[in-house]
């Protein structure tokens, strides 16, 4: 069964705004699939809805054959990661302690979570001796993305959801945090959906992409080399 799978999900704002319409995505164990399109065509609206931030208006979704559609959001923080452009790394704490919270959340001790921070800097290339006793406002914004990778991935989640997460940073750091987060989502082997306006990111990173319309339609769903006409 697919980890992700949305049947007939649409979305009408409060104020009448259709964002997505009649969606239907599945999305394998471990793959990584790219939602790319113009702004305002439901991207990031979808991405929510499948960690319910946002309630969808019609249709199903399933997390590793659970139905989540009216599920509790708060619930869903344990199986489903979730970065951001602006990551909200806690100002006031540094960055060992910022990745230590989530494991502490779920009731580690101190010294398992702070083991579990290290070694989880240290995946995303970041090394815990130097970076662990700084605060955010003393790493780059690139560096501060793979914090927030960092923390997402703290409770082993088997979904991980991606909102433009590289958008802020220049495009030579960008490149280099494409090609880390490729191997480290590999060998991580989490199942990841990754927001993005930018098609040469999207078929860069994705083992299939999804190519939204205006209107919040799905145009295509393929392979890399299809969507390019390849
Ligand atoms: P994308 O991520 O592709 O840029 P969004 O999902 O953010 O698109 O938005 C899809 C559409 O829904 C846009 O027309 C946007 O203006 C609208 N929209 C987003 N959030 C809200 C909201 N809270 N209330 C009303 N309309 C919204
Ligand atoms: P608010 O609506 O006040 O911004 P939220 O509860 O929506 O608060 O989210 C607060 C922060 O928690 C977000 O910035 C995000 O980084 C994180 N978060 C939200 N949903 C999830 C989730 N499903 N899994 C992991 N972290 C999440």
């Amino acid at each position: 069964q697919p980890m992700i799978r949305l049947s007939g999900v649409g979305k009408t704002y409060d104020d009448g705004t259709v964002a997505v319409q009649e969606l239907d995505l599945e999305i394998e164990r471990g793959e990584l699939v790219c939602l790319v399109g113009p702004s305002g065509c439901g991207k990031s609206t979808t991405l929510k809805m499948i960690n319910r931030l946002i309630e969808p208006t019609t249709g199903t979704i399933e997390i590793d054959g659970d139905d989540v559609t009216h599920q509790d959001p708060v619930q869903l923080r344990r199986s489903i990661g979730y970065v951001i452009q602006q990551v909200g790394l806690f100002p006031h704490q540094k960055i060992l302690a910022n990745v230590m919270t989530v494991p502490l959340l779920y009731g580690e001790s101190k010294s398992v979570a702070r083991d579990r921070a290290r070694e989880l800097l240290d995946l995303v290339g970041l090394d815990p001796a130097t970076y662990g006793d700084r605060y955010p406002h003393q790493l780059s914004g690139g560096q501060q993305q793979r914090v927030g990778v960092a923390r997402a991935l703290a409770a082993n989640p088997p979904v991980l959801l991606m909102d433009e997460p590289f958008g802020a940073v220049d495009p030579v750091v960008r490149t280099r945090l494409q090609d880390e987060f490729l191997r480290l989502q590999d060998e991580v082997g989490v199942t990841v959906v990754f927001v993005t306006h930018d098609i040469d990111e999207a078929v860069r990173l994705g083992d299939r992409v999804a190519v939204f319309a205006s209107g919040g339609r799905l145009a295509q769903f393929d392979t890399p080399a299809r969507v390019l006409g390849r």
